[in-house]
């Protein structure tokens, strides 16, 4: 690759120059084109036009072939589309997913037709399957980064072709991109946008100028965009790159335009995530490296680009108004042009530095600083945490308006808030784009009047009410909250005063190394570690230390990941460091506030108060077992008992779901001498060895149903929508299926010792059982002597909202409930209550002791969460809000095709999703990738069931009707707009 600058075609800049820069597509009839395959190339089928700038291409469907017929633009001159066929065949022979060129009956590949009186340029070449990505509305970062790397693969296969066609002026080349602007320009109606469209082109150019004679020069494709890059469905139903089309706009050009032009089109399917085509530079940087000048010019490229789309887009309006494919492109070319030059330059130049992890470039070193507060001492300055685990910020205090101030106020007379800290105080609830929450700053609170002095020599760049900004060696110190006593434009010697504290008593200390940034004070977490590229550490300007410890999520992950077993699952591909819970809301390191919709555990919300409390007192009291006689535990068998129907008088306390399981079949057992016990498919009951050997889901151990011991036996999870028996009868013949499952166990005298199942089918998605369906069963069951066990572990305690218990719901009173979870708000309890008669079965066999099953502070948690569940009114908040939330599901399953079903009752619902409504088959793949989507979108939500296809709603009863719009509107978005 040379660099020269110069464009072989010498013509400067003049537009008549551009070939194809005044001219018409062609106008040609679906007959001349079925004609024109038929004749020339032998080709015959159904023609569908697709669209083009400049051309006219359409796709030939013939049986199980397909193809494409280009027709060129007269004026484009034939050896450029001989150079593009040879360009695609160079690719296709590196490994490119390209079409190829075929071959007309006369053994060319380009043919020419007479329409009308034009003589055309005729090419057919094969179609490539696929969807185009400009047709998602959203692209996954791991799809930005294939395209990404497509654009690269390109460009480095292209390295050593050459053609005659690589070497002519182009309008889409953007070393003539300032021309084309200047050119173009004058065909945008708005003179504001025509205005904005020149004045941005030529800050580009500008930034452009300082690199451009040592950008590296080669053969690209130049148009690698969502047009362009088509995408196989894989089965997430996201369309991962595939193959690459449109040579057209090939030229000799920068390599970095070839990047430029890629991330330019990303801009508008990145959700809002400004630095959203990051990954594709990342991705482009592993297979073509970027040097130092391409780095620098990538974003006046991609400004430059966006300004070139827009102005042609005008142009080629004018000439053609009725072109609908540029009329469309027009508001998503003006989108792009927008996003592009919305991106800071210095930011957007240590985003890309920062994505391929080179340090920032060399600059004259920062001056030595005095401290613009005299006299601060480290052990005089209190810290004011305001991080995500802030003591301060406790019992939901950072969502209080004045929270800032009081901690401040709180932590001493003179304190610090860290540069480099997320302030958990800048995020809020429901908030789907990430809140800017690092601060770029250090914030000291000191006397209101405290005098402020130059740090260094320096000149004043702006001094304003309450700022001021004081330009020192090409660094700004940049102060907030100070009242100014220079003026824009003083020069100043280190220790000259500059003003003093303002009345709010608070200095906000920026160093920014970049002149003319204007940065803000906080940046999103996504953005930080650019913007911390150009605001850097502040302390020189206070003397003391500032920073605050970073957040490394993946490196929390990768410790956990090295010690604790891998066969304990997480959640996420890259998972965020959760850190904090407050009601229904996680909150990360980084000040991410998250609605979760999982924790069915969390019954009365994360760090509830009361709880907190209860474990605290009773930790200062006593913690100790069961043996002893203490009122805790009388206090809270008594309470749970109560909330048991009558009959179940007995309690046994452990300290998870598991051990309840494992001792309800243990109590079973040993009450009727028998082993059998009939357990449901799609469930989970626990992980030790009675427990497990009930837990028939195969998305928990895929080999469940080949390993079950001997004493299990099945029956259907009775999923109405797509379990064995569908639709509006099915009720009864699950119902018929899972007695006659029991009485022939009679019959054939295996009898049962027990029948197990969750009594919302919890597991399996929230699916509600048959009418009539736990009678049955409990009456057959009962009939041959067994016990009948209800899990409530999930479903039970509340979380229905019509009902405390699910049994209830079933009309039925069981034998043994078991129950966990929400019995400590996350603190491990675990219970078993029973009838006396069953628990006195099981003392015959000796005695059960668990070390801290049962213990005080255990049971105090235990009486707290009840408490706040009554006093809460948590059981009705959980019908009232479970009921709208559930009823505008099924409003979303109206419109969205992939819902297939919406399960459950109160607040333990699931969203069923399908490939096709016909089939039913799971939309696995999908489920996962929705879920990341949602995440993105701040909400926790993951997929359940056998097939992991349904979206678990299980969130802690103290869910409010507005966060449950926000998720189901969150869930509407992605499912319009693509994950
Ligand atoms: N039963 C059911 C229905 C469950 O959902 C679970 C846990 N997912 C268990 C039992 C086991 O509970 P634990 O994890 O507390 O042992």
């Amino acid at each position: 690759m040379d660099t020269s600058n110069a464009p072989r075609s010498d013509g400067g800049t003049d537009m008549a120059m551009f070939a194809t820069a005044e001219t018409q597509p062609p106008d040609v009839s679906a007959e001349q084109v079925a004609d024109i395959a038929e004749r020339l190339f032998g080709v015959a089928g159904a023609i569908t036009e697709l669209g083009s700038q400049q051309d006219r291409n359409f796709r030939i469907d013939a049986g199980d072939r397909r193809y494409v017929l280009k027709i060129a633009n007269p004026a484009v001159p034939e050896v450029w589309l001989e150079s593009q066929n040879a360009a695609m065949e160079h690719l296709a022979r590196a490994g490119l997913p390209v079409p190829r060129p075929q071959q007309s009956r006369g053994g060319a590949t380009l043919e020419h037709a007479r329409i009308g009186d034009a003589d055309v340029a005729v090419r057919l070449l094969t179609f490539l399957d696929g969807m185009p990505l400009s047709s998602f509305g959203y692209l996954a970062p791991a799809v930005r980064a294939r395209m990404g790397g497509l654009a690269a693969a390109a460009c480095r296969a292209f390295a050593d072709f050459d053609a005659p066609g690589l070497h002519r002026l182009l309008e889409w080349d953007l070393r003539h991109g300032e021309a084309v602007v200047a050119s173009f320009a004058p065909h945008v109606a708005d003179p504001a946008r025509r205005e904005r469209v020149v004045s941005v082109t030529a800050a580009a150019c500008e930034r452009l100028g300082r690199v451009q004679d040592d950008l590296r020069i080669g053969p690209i494709h130049g148009d690698v965009t969502g047009d362009n890059v088509v995408g196989a469905i894989a089965p997430d139903r996201r369309a991962w790159p595939s193959g690459l089309i449109d040579f057209g706009d090939m030229s000799r050009s920068w390599v970095a335009a070839e990047l430029a032009v890629t991330c330019a089109a990303l801009l508008h399917q990145v959700g809002d995530d400004p630095l959203g085509w990051l990954p594709a530079v990342a991705a482009f940087d592993a297979i073509m490296p970027l040097d130092a000048a391409d780095i620098e010019g990538l974003w006046p490229l991609v400004v430059l680009r966006g300004a070139t789309l827009v102005a042609a887009d005008e142009k080629q309006l004018a000439l053609d108004p009725r072109n609908g494919y540029v009329a469309t492109n027009r508001d998503l070319d003006w989108a792009i042009f927008e996003a592009a030059a919305a991106v800071p330059w210095a930011l957007a130049e240590a985003a890309i530095r920062d994505a391929v992890a080179l340090p920032a470039p060399d600059r004259a070193p920062t001056p030595r600083f005095a401290p613009v507060i005299a006299g601060l001492a480290a052990e005089d300055v209190a810290i004011a945490d305001l991080s995500a685990t802030s003591e301060a910020l406790d019992e939901g205090r950072w969502l209080d308006p004045g929270v800032e101030d009081a901690v401040f106020t709180q932590a001493g007379v003179v304190a610090l808030a860290r540069y480099g800290e997320h302030r958990l105080s800048q995020a809020g609830i429901h908030g789907a784009d990430e809140p800017a929450t690092c601060a770029l700053h250090a914030e000291v609170a000191v006397a209101a009047g405290r005098p402020v002095i130059a740090p260094a020599g320096g000149t004043v760049a702006e001094a304003g009410p309450g700022r001021l900004v004081i330009e020192c060696d090409g660094a700004e110190v940049r102060l907030e909250g100070v009242d100014p006593s220079v003026r824009t434009g003083d020069r100043l010697a280190e220790g000259d005063p500059v003003g003093t504290v303002a009345a709010a008593g608070r200095l906000r200390v920026q160093l920014c190394l970049v002149a003319g940034v204007d940065p803000p004070p906080f940046a999103t977490p996504s953005a930080a570690a650019a913007w911390q590229r150009i605001c850097s550490d502040p302390s020189p300007l206070l003397g003391i230390d500032c920073a605050a410890p970073g957040v490394d999520a993946a490196g929390v992950f990768a410790r956990r990941d090295g010690v604790f077993a891998r066969v304990q699952p997480h959640y996420y591909a890259e998972p965020p460091q959760i850190e904090r819970g407050w009601r229904h809301h996680l909150i990360d390191a980084t000040g991410r506030v998250y609605l979760d919709m999982v924790n069915n555990v969390t019954v009365v919300g994360h760090a509830h108060p009361g709880v907190a409390r209860a474990i605290s007192r009773q930790a200062r009291l006593l913690n100790t077992n069961s043996r002893f006689n203490y009122s805790a535990v009388a206090d809270y068998c008594e309470r749970l008992a109560g909330l048991a129907p009558d009959g179940l008088d007995t309690v046994l306390l452990v300290n998870s779901g598991t051990e309840a399981n494992d001792l309800a079949l243990r109590l079973a057992w040993a009450h009727t001498g028998r082993q059998i016990i009939v357990a449901m498919r799609e469930a989970y009951h626990g992980w030790s060895m009675a427990s497990d050997a009930i837990s028939t889901s195969v998305a928990d151990n895929p080999r469940a149903l080949e390993t079950r011991p001997p004493w299990i036996r099945l029956v259907d999870s009775p999923n109405p929508y797509s379990g064995t028996h569908r639709g509006p009868d099915s009720g009864e013949r699950y119902v018929g299926d899972a007695v006659a499952v029991i009485e022939g166990l009679a019959q054939g005298g295996d009898l049962p010792a027990a029948f197990i199942s969750e009594t919302v089918h919890g597991n399996a998605g929230g699916i509600l059982l048959p009418a009539g369906y736990l009678e049955a069963v409990y009456g057959a069951v009962r009939a041959a002597g067994g016990v009948c066990i209800a899990d409530e572990i999930q479903v039970g305690y509340g979380r229905l909202g019509h009902h405390f218990w699910g049994f209830l719901e079933q009309g039925v009173v069981p034998d043994v409930i078991t129950i966990a979870k929400a019995l400590g708000n996350g603190h491990p309890m675990g219970a078993v209550i029973t009838r006396r008669a069953i628990a006195e079965s099981f003392a015959a066999e000796g005695s059960f002791f668990s070390s801290t099953g049962g213990n005080p502070v255990s049971c105090r948690v235990g009486l707290a969460v009840i408490d706040a569940i009554e006093a809460e009114g948590l059981q009705e908040n959980a019908r009232v809000v479970g009921e709208h939330l559930l009823a505008r599901l099924r409003d979303l399953a109206e419109r969205h095709e992939l819902i297939g079903a919406v399960h459950g009752i109160g607040l333990y619902a699931s969203v069923e999703l399908v490939r096709s409504r016909e089939t039913r088959e799971p939309a696995t793949e999908v489920a996962e990738a929705i879920c990341e989507r949602m995440r993105e979108r701040g909400i926790v939500v993951q997929p359940t069931g056998d097939h992991l296809n349904m979206l678990k709603v299980k969130p802690p009863l103290c869910i409010t009707r507005e966060s449950a719009d926000f998720f189901v509107d969150q869930l509407d978005l992605v499912l319009r707009t693509g994950w």
